[in-house]
């Protein structure tokens, strides 16, 4: 593809994209491959290990990883479109930051292992199973794709100790919006 990717905005706590469920992708079209790749440019340049499309206030069902393989160096990179979670086991609790919610990073507890059905750049569809840390990743983006960020599967009593930096995100929104 000769195409130069670019660096996408990332939008952050209380832009209202972060809380809209992303519609269902059905044009699988040069367009979208584009995307993809501006979405993997906008990973790197911000270090993440995981994004999803409503970070970059894209209304759509397309995630993307890039996680360290278990066994080697390399990171694995999956454009993900249309998931659906059709098994989860186990439960482990995991450290989680997120890119749209800078500087706050907690605990959260999710199932160790998922079996997701989603399909590719191509429309084709695929069933992966996962676990630890791509499992994690992609449960979080998936929640991304609902409306759903990290923060609201904490306890109150720690929602509460954010709230300060969460109040003073939304306000930093309001701003960029008027
Ligand atoms: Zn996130």
């Amino acid at each position: 593809m000769d195409y130069q990717p670019k660096s996408l905005p990332i939008i952050t706590y209380g832009h209202p994209t972060l809380r809209v469920k992303c519609e269902r992708v059905t044009e699988f079209n040069e367009e979208l491959a584009r995307f993809a790749a501006d979405m993997f440019r906008t990973l790197h340049d911000n270090d993440g290990v995981g994004l999803a499309a409503s970070q970059v206030d894209r209304r759509i069902q397309l995630l993307v990883v890039g996680v360290p393989q278990k066994d080697t160096e390399e990171l694995l990179h999956i454009v993900v479109i249309n998931p659906e979670i059709l098994e989860t086991r186990g439960s482990w609790d995991y450290e989680e930051g997120c890119l749209s919610v800078p500087e706050l990073r907690d605990v959260v507890t999710r199932p160790e292992w998922i079996k997701l059905k989603y399909q590719d750049l191509s429309g084709k569809e695929h069933v992966l199973e996962a676990d630890k840390l791509l499992a994690r990743v992609l449960q979080h983006e998936i929640d991304h794709l609902n409306g759903v960020l990290f923060v609201d599967h904490l306890s109150v009593v720690r929602r509460a100790l954010m709230n300060g930096k969460l109040k003073q995100l939304e306000r930093e929104n309001a701003k960029v919006c008027m």
